[in-house]
């Protein structure tokens, strides 16, 4: 049984980012299905899942491998502003950020300073704010 499975999985493509993507999508799509009672829910359920089968069985490698490549590039940018947001959460705890009122440069000022003057290293005007 195991050597058939090796058998039947050889050249096979198997798992990527976009198939466990996928599979997400087809839970979420479930899940609302069972929520909402609509049937459309279920039918982008079971049609991810299908395509996640066909990927994960596909012999296609060079097809496959670019698929994959092309939802990367279409969600790098959502992962980077992801990590933008963490990252500028994280640092409101420790900083303001303020705007430069002339140039709209932004400015990030250590907290607890109490009233001070900050000076825009982009244009030099000076502001007053407190921290
Ligand atoms: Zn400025």
């Amino acid at each position: 049984m195991k050597e058939k499975l090796r058998r039947f999985m050889y050249g096979r493509y198997g798992m990527d980012q976009f198939s466990r993507f996928l599979i997400t999508i087809s839970l979420i799509g479930f899940i609302l299905s069972l929520l909402t009672g609509r049937e459309i829910f279920y039918l982008i359920g079971v049609l991810a899942l299908i395509y996640t089968y066909f990927r994960v069985f596909s012999k296609n490698r060079n097809k496959r491998i670019a698929e994959n490549q092309k939802y990367w590039q279409m969600t790098n940018r959502f992962r980077t502003s992801w990590e933008r947001f963490k990252r500028d959460s994280a640092q409101r705890k420790t900083h303001h950020i303020y705007k430069c009122p002339t140039c709209s440069q932004k400015i990030r000022v250590p907290r607890g300073k109490g009233r001070i003057e900050i000076t825009c290293p982009k244009c030099g005007t000076k502001f007053i704010k407190n921290s």
